[in-house]
């Protein structure tokens, strides 16, 4: 390298290309070299704003680009979070169903849960305990398909065709007759929680209940046992306080009034005890129906005739509404006065001083309907459900206060079956009670 001094530049040579380092400034190029300098500034501003230019797009592109990748960041931990709760709502599902399963298979019943098609989708494992059937040969299938005995397909089917609304119903079924198991079905409509009108599909409910059956078998049969042992002396109590009454002056008030006394009481008594004897026959399936022919009439008047006395002595008035051309009919002429005589009675007992009692019986597109009515006390809408279940009384002060058993009306209803009829009752508070037992024209016809 080789330097050559002129005044104040100084000239550097490196091989043919000649560079320039000025040592002051304002000092002209040379002219040779001032193109290739304004190309090569012109080149360099060029390229300093290409540079800038490029610089500033790559920071937009960079704050973009950090901008999604925030956007994606939250984006992830959101979907982190998601996942996260549903793995632990699942869970919370999945242990929720495994305890109510297992509640549902600890339970003592058979439990079955049928849907809004009568499909099982729910049963727990004493199904075949008590049906003989495991659950996987019933889920999915309706009762009808059910590979169990026919008994208990038809008491299911009958039970749900008696479904109504919001009710539920109930029947008893001998498993195995020779030993006397017993089941219970119960069958239920089940709503949805919310939206209480809206039906899910039915629960049904299996239990064992020889226990029970066996327990009132005995106390039926020990009942039963005690009203017949009671039935003659009764019989002779009533039979002596009849002869008392027409054996003492009827000046002597207090005389006639123990002589009433006995044969009243006697005379209670001796329907108690009739009515203990009818139902354990009846339930006990000992009773054959012994159906002749009857004339309405008649047989009405007499059933009139056995409260006239008590009916008298309340200062009721009784009336007998028979069309004169009703025709005769087959009936079991002693269970009927039975049936109509408690009704009467019941009459009698629970209405007012001086009030009313119409007994009527006609023929309707139905068949033949006996009604007994009263101007009585009237039941509580709250008694309805449970009027004809056996021992019932109402807890109404008014109806406690006139004593009862509540055999009554079970013993009515059994003996209305007994003739495929039923037994309906309508009242109103205060203002009396409407008892009608509906017999098939069919089981009447002669
Ligand atoms: P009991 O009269 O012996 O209690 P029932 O079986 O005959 O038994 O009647 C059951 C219940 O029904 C009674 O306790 C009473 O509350 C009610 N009941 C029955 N008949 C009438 C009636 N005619 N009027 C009002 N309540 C009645």
């Amino acid at each position: 390298m080789r330097a050559t001094q002129y005044r104040d530049e100084v000239w550097i040579y490196r091989g043919a290309l000649k560079c320039y380092y000025r040592k002051m400034l304002n000092i002209p190029l040379p002219v040779d070299m001032v193109l290739p300098a304004a190309l090569f500034l012109a080149l360099l501003v060029l390229f300093l704003a290409v540079l800038g230019l490029a610089k500033r797009k790559h920071a937009r592109l960079m704050s973009a680009l950090q901008e999604e990748r925030n956007a994606a960041v939250t984006r992830l931990s959101l979907l982190e979070k998601q996942a996260e709760q549903q793995i632990v709502s699942g869970r919370l599902q999945g242990y929720r169903r495994e305890r109510i399963e297992a509640v549902i298979e600890a339970f003592p019943d058979a439990i079955v849960f049928l849907d809004e098609e009568g499909r099982a989708t729910t049963c727990n494992g004493k199904i075949g305990l008590l049906v003989g059937v495991g659950p996987e040969e019933i889920i999915n299938h309706r009762v009808s398909e059910w590979p169990c005995a026919e008994e208990i397909k038809n008491a299911v089917t009958d039970l749900l065709a008696g479904l109504h609304g919001t009710s539920g119903g109930m029947t008893h079924l001998f498993l195995d007759r020779a030993h006397e198991r017993r089941v219970t079905l119960f069958v239920r409509t089940v709503f949805a929680l919310r939206g209480a009108d809206r039906p899910l599909g039915v629960l049904l409910l299996i239990r064992e209940t020889t226990d029970e059956w066996l327990a009132q078998k005995g106390r039926d049969e020990f009942i039963a046992h005690v009203a017949h042992e009671l039935k003659t002396p009764l019989g002779n109590v009533m039979l002596y306080g009849e002869q008392l009454r027409e054996l003492v002056d009827p000046a002597n008030t207090n005389a006639v009034q123990s002589a009433n006394t006995i044969c009243d009481e006697a005379d209670r008594m001796t329907r108690l005890i009739n009515n203990l004897l009818d139902i354990s026959r009846i339930e006990a399936g000992t009773l054959s129906l012994d159906m002749q022919r009857v004339r309405l009439h008649d047989l009405l008047e007499d059933c009139m005739e056995n409260v006239d006395y008590a009916a008298r002595a309340k200062g009721l008035v009784t009336k007998l509404q028979i069309p004169v051309d009703i025709a005769p009919v087959r009936l079991d002429k002693a269970l009927i006065r039975v049936a109509i005589t408690n009704l009467l009675n019941n009459a009698v007992k629970y209405n007012r001083e001086g009030g009313e009692i119409i007994l009527s019986a006609e023929e309707s597109s139905e068949g033949f309907v006996l009604s007994v009515q009263d101007t009585g006390i009237g039941i509580p809408e709250a008694d309805m459900p449970h009027l004809f279940e056996k021992y019932y009384r109402s807890s109404d002060a008014e109806a406690v206060s006139r004593g009862g058993h509540g055999l009554g009306l079970y013993l009515s209803k059994r003996i209305a079956e007994l003739h495929h009829g039923r037994i309906e009752v309508s009242s109103q508070m205060g203002i009396g009670s409407r008892f009608q037992i509906v017999i098939p024209m069919a089981q009447v016809l002669l």
